[in-house]
């Protein structure tokens, strides 16, 4: 039988909706049977270079948290998009850009001037900042870029269904993996798109 292939993401937030979807009660313990779990890396063993092996849309769907904060997180949320058929703005930091999001009320200059020198506890007699981004030789790692903005998902990728909530409550979770678990399975329709 078909099995949901799901994959999870952690951008710019506190962890707290990886911690959302560990927490669903006695489902968790179905979830394996239901699901596959394509990519996360903050519970699994999975990498990204696996998910770039993989088809277009042969992922089910993505649970993206977290806020859009530097290169990497927009980096991953394309790829997921495009190896998804459904992508998820998983909780408020994703949907609305969050805690996160408070970074907007300065710019990056003024923040890191803050963080690395004006703090109670900053103790930084060399004056070190972030380096500007390192152009890596292609093939090399590089460092993400920190951006001027904090951005939410749906500034970077197309987004199927938004799940509101810091983190979403577990009957939202519940409620949503049973729909698409019966899409999966029975080829029941999916609710129109927009907020779940
Ligand atoms: Fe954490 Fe709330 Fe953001 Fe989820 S929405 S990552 S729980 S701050």
């Amino acid at each position: 039988m078909a099995k949901v292939k799901i994959a999870q993401y952690w951008g710019a937030g506190c962890g707290g909706c990886d911690v959302a979807l560990l927490d669903i009660d006695e489902k968790i313990l179905g979830v394996a049977e239901m699901a596959d779990i394509a990519f996360w890396p903050i519970a699994v063993d999975t990498k990204l270079k696996d998910v770039e092996a993989m088809p277009d849309k042969s992922i089910t769907v993505t649970l993206y948290n977290g806020a859009i904060r530097n290169s990497e997180n927009e980096h991953v949320a394309k790829l997921l998009r495009q190896k998804s058929l459904i992508m998820v703005s998983f909780g408020s930091c994703a949907c609305f850009g969050g805690i996160p999001g408070l970074a907007n009320v300065t710019n990056k200059k003024d923040l890191t001037d803050y963080v690395y020198g004006k703090t109670f506890s900053s103790v930084n007699p060399d004056n070190v900042r972030p380096q500007p981004h390192y152009q890596a030789p292609e093939g090399e790692l590089e460092l993400p870029v920190l951006y001027d903005t904090v951005l939410t998902l749906d500034d970077v990728v197309d987004v199927d269904y938004y799940m509101p909530g810091c983190p979403p409550t577990t009957e939202l979770i519940n409620l949503f993996l049973d729909v698409v678990e019966k899409h999966v399975k029975e080829g029941a329709e999916l609710p129109p798109k927009g907020t779940v």
